[in-house]
């Protein structure tokens, strides 16, 4: 027996009530479709939750996508990951299943200018998104920027718990820019307030030695230092720049 008209239209408004878009649209199509092939009524409601699921995961990966700020072009398909030593190459496979997060560990990615630092973390950081995880992308510079107008404006705290929401923060080339004492403090008080609550992937062309350069004094620099090893994964890229031979191969 076919629907009629009103219920037809009261269906349609129970389902805007649960929330259920995509079962909306594609109940009509697919009931033919069922009626036709003859399917289970299990079948034709099994179609109709994968539907609404799928287009719900895939909105969900969207919006922490966009909420991200990841650069969408430094995807893991575009990233050659036989340019990197084994070694690195084993660690980043155990990382892209996302476990270490439940571990609150953080990734360390060193090496010169142009070894793909940002890229793989970038790479990766859309990767966790996949599985659903909730990670920002941000240049250490902007980042201490923003800490510093929340901490003006009394607002630190706030911000801190924000960040907190995160399963991952990509902190990209601390030590790039120099900072002063006050910048340095608020990026500290970030690292501070994640130990052990939650990872901070980092990159840096400076080498642990030299970070005294970022965090001013050695206590202070030992500190944070401590905090971020303790519980960490360190990636060595210790490669050849990546512009470099690309431009070189160009050439040739
Ligand atoms: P770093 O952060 O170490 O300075 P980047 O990640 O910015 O280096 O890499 C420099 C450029 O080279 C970027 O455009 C990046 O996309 C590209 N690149 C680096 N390594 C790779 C790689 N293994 N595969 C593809 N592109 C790469
Ligand atoms: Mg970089």
């Amino acid at each position: 027996m076919a629907l009629t008209a009103p219920m037809r239209a009261e269906l349609t408004q129970h389902l805007k009530d649960l929330h259920l878009p995509t079962i909306r649209e594609c109940f009509v199509e697919q009931s033919e479709k069922a009626r036709k092939e003859e399917l289970a009524y299990e079948r034709y409601l099994l179609e109709l939750a994968r539907r609404e699921s799928e287009v719900r995961r895939d909105n969900r990966v969207a919006r922490l996508m966009r909420e991200s700020k990841l650069p969408l072009e430094k995807s893991l398909a575009t990233f050659d990951q036989k340019r990197l030593p084994s070694r690195v190459s084993q660690q980043v496979q155990v990382l892209l299943d996302g476990s270490f997060l439940e571990r609150h560990e953080n990734v360390l990615a060193f090496g010169n200018p142009g070894s793909g630092k940002t890229h793989l973390l970038c790479a990766i950081g859309q990767e966790l998104i996949q599985r659903g995880r909730r990670v920002l992308f941000t240049a250490c510079s902007l980042l201490v920027q923003e800490l510093l107008i929340a901490k003006r404006d009394l607002r630190l705290a706030r911000v801190l718990k924000r960040f907190a929401s995160f399963d991952a923060i990509i902190i990209d080339d601390i030590g790039y820019v120099q900072q002063n004492r006050e910048e340095m403090e608020v990026l500290f008080a970030l690292l501070a307030d994640r130990y052990e609550r939650g990872s901070v992937l980092l990159t840096s062309n400076l080498p642990f030695s030299k970070w005294e350069a970022i965090f001013k004094d050695p206590m202070t620099t030992a500190a944070a230092i401590d905090r971020l090893v303790h519980h960490s994964v360190i990636l060595e890229l210790n490669l050849a720049s990546y512009r470099l031979e690309a431009s070189k191969r160009a050439k040739e």
